[in-house]
């Protein structure tokens, strides 16, 4: 390996962001009411509505950035970039067009530069919940961002 990516660990105890569109809120909610005990030994939090609901149907806590809509999307982008969340729960609606389509794409993407387990369906939630690593730490390498700053600020 290069110095071109540098290896980040994430904990055993994950900091796990739950998402959902208006027609899958109800389907979260009841995912995280089935996987409550494994949710519970981790970091919660959400965009704004959805946080909500699931604190008050479920009583996990779930710390609640803006709603979607409103930038919530974009708030968990800027939080993964910085390191502060390494897991993704998000169940997308596919038949309905959504206002903030761009942010949803843009999650999607720094999810991916970041190398951020992502469940966008149940199916794909309940494999990733009941995988061994969500009790391990986990090494992943990530795009060394000082030096590709100084390479790009002096080729450029
Ligand atoms: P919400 O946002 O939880 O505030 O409804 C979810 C979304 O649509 O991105």
């Amino acid at each position: 390996m290069t110095d071109d990516y540098i290896t980040l660990t994430i904990g055993k105890q994950k900091s796990i962001a739950l998402i959902a569109h208006d027609g899958k809120k109800h389907d979260l909610i009841n995912w995280c009411q089935e996987n409550k005990d494994i949710l519970s030994m981790h970091f919660l939090c959400g965009t704004g509505t959805t946080a909500r609901m699931i604190t008050d149907q479920t009583g996990l806590p779930v710390k609640g950035y803006n709603s979607g809509p409103l930038g919530g999307d974009q708030q968990i982008g800027a939080k993964i970039v910085e390191g502060k969340i390494d897991f993704i729960v998000f169940f997308s609606d596919p038949l309905t067009a959504q206002p903030h389509d761009p942010d949803v794409k843009a999650l999607m993407r720094i999810a991916q530069v970041y190398d951020i387990p992502m469940a966008v369906n149940k199916a794909s939630a309940d494999f990733m919940i009941h995988s061994a690593l969500m009790s391990e730490t986990y090494d992943h390498d990530i795009i060394n961002f000082h030096k590709n700053i100084k390479e790009r600020s002096e080729t450029l």
